[in-house]
């Protein structure tokens, strides 16, 4: 089985990873665009604050010897029908399977007068920007989930800096209106400008701009290669484009049907059943449940599940429940939907041990409360240990950029794992985009003896 991967970023290698443990004696040769290491971009934010080892962001995988990995080689040409690509250097390539990972690009922004913005997906634009904000007045447009964090850990550098929003909120379509403004005073405290509604007759001063504005797919290849393309490469459940053995994963692909996400366990969940279909092994599973927390130095706030209104089944049968708690002078908010008895999504901003208990209900799919309120507080809802539902509707599962079930991490428990490092290290949760990490101390905890504690 000759493969080739296209991009060797954090999906395409995490896809090299698995399917060289399922089947090492396959051909594969990697193009990669980028010349260096692969990086863990999730903690390029953590780079910037100052609050990581530099060594933690290299995420090169070990690979069989015989494959080949082509670093500061694109690929510029995709020929489906003779079953070949072409690299930078002119040089074909014929494959089986060919698995597309290209990610996406920042997007560029209008309207900004003197240097050019920078932006920040790779190493090198984390270093450009610690480099060139030094003692300087920073400008973040764009208060979505990569602003906000750029914000916070160039304010945490030391840096003083202005976030600036198109929108009259912060996390527009992520927070309801009421959390967002809890949130800009939680940035307030923390020193952080924060301007919204800015259109395009607003000046804000600054020495520095850096645009956090969105990311749009890198489709080029594909569409002309001729797959079908919209805001990524439309892919079936199971990353198959409509061309038998080409496959497109991560950032750059998107699923029929369903909003386009680039987000990390979107594309491990992606590379992981893609090389178990290539290895010939089944393929479990449904779509996951989704779970992110801002890596913001200062900020707590975790996202689960669906929290959107918009969109819903039109209210007949299955009729959401909103239920909410805001506290702006204790600077915390979280908000519940709640669907035909469970817990389907959660906003939650300065709770985070609210949101770890909110993130194992719903999800290890408990019950709820007959009156949900009680989810709003800590302590109210007794979470049991993770063998108890064991038998659910599915698998709990905690890390899920990793794939760790709560049984992985009780059966590490069990092993000697525990305190949140050992549990990383033996299971590999929390290592992704660290999401996770709140929900793994609340199982722990859980987990934990009075013996333990005592340690
Ligand atoms: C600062 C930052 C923080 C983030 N935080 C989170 C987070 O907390 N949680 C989360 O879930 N996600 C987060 N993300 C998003 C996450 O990093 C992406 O979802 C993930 O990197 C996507 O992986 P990918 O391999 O699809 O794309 P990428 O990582 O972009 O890799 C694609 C690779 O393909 C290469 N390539 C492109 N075209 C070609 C070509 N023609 N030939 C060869 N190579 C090519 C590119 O050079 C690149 O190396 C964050 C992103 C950033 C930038």
């Amino acid at each position: 089985m000759r493969v080739i991967v296209v991009g060797f970023g954090m999906t395409g290698a995490r896809f090299c990873t698995e399917l060289a443990a399922l089947a090492p004696d396959a051909e594969v040769t990697v193009l990669a665009a980028e010349a260096g290491q692969v990086t863990n971009r999730p903690l390029l934010t953590d780079l910037i604050a100052g609050r990581t080892d530099p060594a933690l962001l290299d995420l090169d995988p070990v690979l069989p010897r015989h494959w080949q990995v082509w670093r500061g080689t694109a690929c510029v040409a995709v020929d489906v029908g003779n079953r070949t690509v072409t690299d930078a250097d002119g040089q074909e390539h014929p494959f089986d399977h060919l698995v597309l990972a290209t990610g996406a690009e920042p997007r560029g922004l209008d309207g900004v007068t003197g240097s050019r913005p920078l932006v920040l997906r790779s190493r090198t634009d984390a270093d450009r920007i610690l480099e060139h904000s030094d003692d300087r007045r920073v400008v973040v447009v764009g208060a979505g989930l990569l602003g906000v964090e750029v914000a916070c850990a160039l304010q945490m550098a030391g840096r003083r800096v202005q976030l600036v929003e198109r929108e009259r909120q912060v996390l527009p379509g992520w927070l309801d209106a009421d959390s967002a403004a809890i949130l800009a005073s939680c940035l307030r405290d923390l020193g952080v400008g924060v301007h919204l509604g800015v259109d395009d007759h607003t000046t804000v001063a600054g020495d520095l701009v850096i645009a956090c504005v969105g990311v749009r797919a890198r489709t080029h290849l594909a569409r002309v290669a001729g797959l079908e393309v919209d805001r990524g490469v439309l892919t079936d459940g199971n990353a198959a484009t409509g061309v038998e053995g080409v496959w497109a994963i991560g950032d750059c692909a998107r699923r029929r049907g369903e909003e386009w996400r680039p987000m990390l366990d979107e594309g491990w969940d992606a590379a992981a059943r893609l090389a178990r279909r290539l290895a010939g092994r089944p393929v479990a599973g449904g779509p996951w449940p989704q779970v992110v927390r801002l890596r913001a130095p200062g900020l707590d706030v975790g996202f689960l599940g669906r929290t959107r209104l918009d969109g819903w089944d039109g209210g007949t049968v299955d009729k959401a429940r909103t239920v909410t708690l805001l506290d702006p002078d204790g600077r915390r908010a979280v908000r519940l939907v709640v669907r035909s008895g469970r817990l389907t999504g959660a906003t939650a901003v300065g709770a985070g041990d609210v949101f770890g208990d909110l993130a194992l209900v719903h999800l290890r799919g408990l019950p709820i409360p007959a009156d949900p309120a009680h989810l709003l507080a800590r302590g109210e809802v007794a979470i049991p240990p993770c063998d108890v539902d064991a038998s659910g509707p599915w698998t709990p599962t905690i890390c899920r950029c990793n794939r760790v079930t709560a049984d992985d991490i009780s059966d590490a428990y069990a092993a000697g794992a525990v305190d949140i490092g050992a549990i990383a290290t033996a299971t590999r949760a929390t290592t992704g985009c660290g999401g996770c990490t709140e929900a793994v101390c609340s199982l722990l905890a859980v987990l934990r003896s009075p013996a333990d504690e005592a340690v």
